[in-house]
């Protein structure tokens, strides 16, 4: 691919990593042989090799320090990205996963010789069901559409083995994008279900929606307006009530830990996004876990291999007839299920404690930002609060150009534009790792931000003006990466 300075906006034109370096230079030094010199090897066997360039050990290092310090991530400040949970993670787990019994574990080991890891998994699965009240845990899904995907196929599965098929299914208009995306996938088609004037939701629009031929609901609680649908147990009664299921998208457990039974609201499939509310660094994208819970009516249909306890301690269990089958190779990924284990472990009962600092650094900002922005729902949020363009809007300023300026100003922006039910929404989820001082330095720079729109339009729409890179075309960045530097 072609890439040049120009079009990616480069302002400072040092020289990328492939106009380093010099032929033959090194990195490493090896001992002179002592060994008679093997043969070559045989034809078609032995390639080229990668152009890759020739560097000293002190090139590299500079490079990818470098590299790291024009990125921006938890460990160098605030990154309330709404719904994306973006906590400290702490920087124990990495040496716990690094463990050798852990990290050099192959998947392939028998039973007997990975009771550990088995053993592992088996009280994760224990720990997730006491979080949520249901009976069943399956690990596998890989991320948190995939455990909607999971969510979705048992649904079918369900009403396979109940001898019914159900094509649609409700799903909200402030509900995750991903949600409408999995059922779709799984070939059930969406119908929309408006909330109300108070941004939740209300059991007679879903009873003028639920027929016998509806699958059920998708519900994201909190919703994407950082909301507790309060109305969730009426509501799962109206959908049972039509032999339809619940499904409800968890990612949002951060706001709820410890306070709600998703056993008694109703709910029948939910997911968890352990790397995000368990902490495993998510901000590259994956690895991840989306572990599906279900009420015992389901467990059948799981994804293989289970995990289960018997007389020889841990095992795999693969004879599940009714199973939907494997979602992922082996088990999930390892790694983000120990950390998660880690977290739970370490905070034990003081997880409740985690939700109401959740809960709390997002009200506090609600509330100290509601005079200077347009707040999309003015009452007590959850673990997000919403902000609107309608302010800004008179000014000529965009939701974007907020965003871009609080790079400037040393903060990862909110997320954008999401949900679509708010216009120029901003979504500030602060997470309860964050200090006090830190959120109000969070909001100075909101403020500032405000001022700079009525009095100095012109360098927000300029911003970000301290980065490598200014404004890219998103869209295109992200689908055809300028992967190399020729
Ligand atoms: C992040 C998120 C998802 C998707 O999770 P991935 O792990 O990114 O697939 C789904 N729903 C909600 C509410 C989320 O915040």
């Amino acid at each position: 691919m072609k890439g040049d300075y120009a079009s990616t906006g480069l302002i400072f034109k040092e020289p990328l990593l492939w106009e380093k370096g010099r032929k033959g230079r090194r990195a490493f030094s090896m001992p002179e042989r002592d060994v008679p010199e093997a043969e070559a090897l045989p034809e078609g066997l032995a390639g080229e090799g990668p152009d890759f360039p020739d560097l000293s050990e002190l090139e590299v290092v500079r490079h990818y320090t470098r590299l790291s310090q024009w990125n921006f991530g938890v460990d160098s400040g605030m990154y309330p990205l709404g719904s994306c949970t973006m906590k400290y993670n702490p920087k124990i787990h990495e040496k716990l996963a690094a463990l050798p019994g852990f990290a050099m574990a192959h998947p392939l080991l028998p039973e007997s010789l990975s009771q550990g890891a088995l053993g592992l998994m088996y009280e994760l699965q224990q720990m997730l069901k006491a979080i949520t009240g249901l009976d069943a845990v399956s690990l596998q899904p890989a991320a948190g559409a995939q455990g909607e995907l999971c969510g979705m196929m048992l649904f079918e599965a369900c009403f396979r083995a109940r001898g019914e098929k159900r094509h649609k299914i409700i799903i909200p208009d402030t509900a995750h994008g991903t949600n409408p995306a999995s059922a779709a996938l799984c070939g059930m088609k969406p119908v929309a279900l408006r909330s109300g004037a108070d941004s939740i939701l209300h059991p007679e629009d879903v009873a003028a929606l639920m027929d016998e031929h509806t699958a059920g609901i998708m519900i994201t609680n909190p919703n994407t307006l950082g909301l507790f649908e309060s109305n969730m147990a009426a509501i799962a009664a109206i959908v049972h009530e039509k032999g339809g299921l619940v499904y409800c998208d968890g990612a949002n457990m951060n706001a709820v830990m410890g306070y709600v039974d998703m056993k008694r609201m109703g709910v029948d499939v939910v997911h968890f996004n352990l790397h995000k509310t368990f902490s495993t660094p998510h901000g590259g994208g994956g690895p991840g876990a989306g572990p599906v819970c279900v009420r015992a009516e389901l467990e059948p249909f799981l994804p293989l291999p289970r995990i289960v306890k018997n007389e020889r301690g841990y095992g795999l269990k693969e004879d599940c007839p009714l199973s939907i089958g494997r979602l992922h190779a082996f088990y999930g990924n390892f790694g983000v299920l120990l950390k998660a284990w880690a977290y739970i472990r370490s905070l034990g009962a003081d997880l409740k404690k985690v939700s109401e600092l959740a809960v709390l650094n997002a009200n506090y900002i609600r509330s100290g930002l509601k005079d200077t922005y347009d707040v999309a729902y003015d009452g007590i949020c959850m673990h997000e609060c919403v902000f609107s363009d309608k302010t800004l809007k008179i000014l000529g300023v965009t939701t974007l150009d907020v965003a871009k300026r609080l790079i400037d100003l040393g903060f990862h922006p909110p997320t954008v534009y999401f949900p679509l039910v708010v216009s120029g929404a901003l979504m500030v989820e602060p997470t309860e790792t964050e200090t006090r001082e830190e959120l109000d330095r969070f909001m100075e720079a909101m403020r500032r931000i405000r001022e700079e729109a009525e009095e100095n339009p012109e360098i927000l729409k300029s911003a970000p003006l301290r980065t490598k890179v200014r404004r890219l075309d998103e869209t295109a960045a992200a689908r055809n990466p300028c992967l190399c530097g020729r």
